[in-house]
């Protein structure tokens, strides 16, 4: 048995498509290989069931996350429809789509000539959303981040028309051309006109009598792209950034979607951001605190070191300024490291001897100067 296609691939929608946009594909499959319309065609009869098989999936809401997760494994041999009672009337299919109610397939072949329905849309392709790791290090300095998509262009065979002779193009009979019916309802209250897609040529307003053979009519096909998004230094997580034109081309060559990139933050190891200044924490001995020292300190263009003053009270903060990331749109942040002093819990007996003579010392009785009392009243204050 040849190998699956993937469902999406086979319906020819992205994998963020809505509901919607799967019935409407699933519409555009049925209507040109249900097995009503191509009498004794193979081929036909196998792409229908291709895609029957794919909406049964797609259209489930758990089939469909379950099938995302595990792909044609997680489906168990058992997705696809049963056929053995025949394929089942176009007419119900299609009518089961949409909830019914507008009647089948053929069934627009009376003109609602005259009457101004809203016009027709120029078709937009859709946004493709991606998601970029960014580490600090990247975001200080801005990225160029290569990005590969899959993504619909115009198709190579036709260019995008959906078929190689424009005369096989027709404006659609059932909406004239607009891609959308009205539905004149009369109420106790007076008339009520209510508008939707017109079924017959799914919005477009044009039906395709001899679609091209590459890409089934609807004038776009699948490539994998690389592209390179320049990031900008300073960005934050959760910021989107579009690049526009680069996601789906759309259908008769209308206007591409966007490509939306969702920047996502990779947690630093040592240092965190606080909007634009970076915090870090320092542990630091005793003997430092009380004697001076220099240290080393990450940061994000390398390591620093940095002299700590002798007497340095546990909880210090110093400022190492521009340290930090850039914004945006201007000036850069700073980088705050705190001095934690740890204090050992295991003691040789000379040790021991060594702080006992200290006990008794004038210097080591708490004695804080003003500056001193300054920054305790600080550190109170954060309590
Ligand atoms: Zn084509
Ligand atoms: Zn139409």
């Amino acid at each position: 048995m040849a190998e699956k296609r993937d469902y999406y691939e086979v319906l020819g929608v992205d994998k963020n498509a809505t509901l919607d946009d799967i019935k409407k594909a699933y519409r555009k499959k049925a209507i040109q290989y249900h097995p009503d319309k191509n009498p004794g065609n193979k081929e036909a009869e196998e792409k229908f069931k291709e895609a029957a098989e794919a909406y049964s999936v797609l259209s489930d809401a758990d089939k469909r996350a379950r099938y995302d997760k595990f792909g044609h494994a997680g489906m168990g041999g058992q997705a696809g429809p049963d056929f053995s009672g025949g394929f089942g009337d176009l007419n119900d299919i299609l009518n089961n789509l949409f909830g019914g109610g507008f009647g089948g397939f053929s069934g627009f072949g009376r003109g609602f000539g005259g009457d101004e329905g809203p016009s027709q849309r120029v078709s937009r392709g859709r946004d493709i959303r991606v998601r970029v790791k960014m580490t600090l290090e990247e975001i200080a300095r801005g990225a160029e981040k290569e990005i590969t998509i899959e993504k619909n262009v115009p198709c190579s065979e036709c260019g995008g028309k959906g078929t190689k002779n424009a005369s096989d193009i027709k404006t659609c009979p059932a909406c004239h051309g607009t891609g959308q019916v009205k539905r004149v309802m009369n109420t106790f209250l007076g008339q009520s006109i209510t508008y939707s897609t017109c079924q017959q040529c799914g919005g477009e307003g044009k039906v395709i009598s001899n679609p091209c053979r590459h890409c089934g009519g609807t004038g776009l096909e699948r490539k994998r792209e690389t592209v390179k998004v320049k990031i900008p230094a300073g960005v934050e997580n959760g910021m989107q950034l579009t690049v526009r034109g680069a996601g789906h081309a759309a259908k008769n060559n209308g206007v591409n979607g966007d490509l939306l990139v969702l920047i996502e933050e990779v947690q630093h190891p040592e240092l965190k951001r606080d909007g634009n200044n970076l915090l870090y924490t320092k542990i630091i001995s005793v003997t430092d605190a009380i004697l001076g020292a220099e240290v080393e300190i990450p940061c994000l263009d390398g390591k620093y070191n940095v002299k700590i003053e002798p007497g340095t009270q546990s909880g210090t903060v110093v400022r190492l300024k521009g340290k930090g990331l850039p914004s945006l749109n201007s000036g850069t942040g700073d980088l705050y490291v705190k001095y934690i002093v740890w204090i050992p819990k295991k003691l040789s007996r000379d040790e021991k001897e060594t702080l006992e003579k200290m006990r008794s010392s004038e210097s080591f009785r708490p004695n804080p100067s003003r500056e001193d009392k300054n920054f305790f009243d600080r550190l109170r204050d954060m309590f």
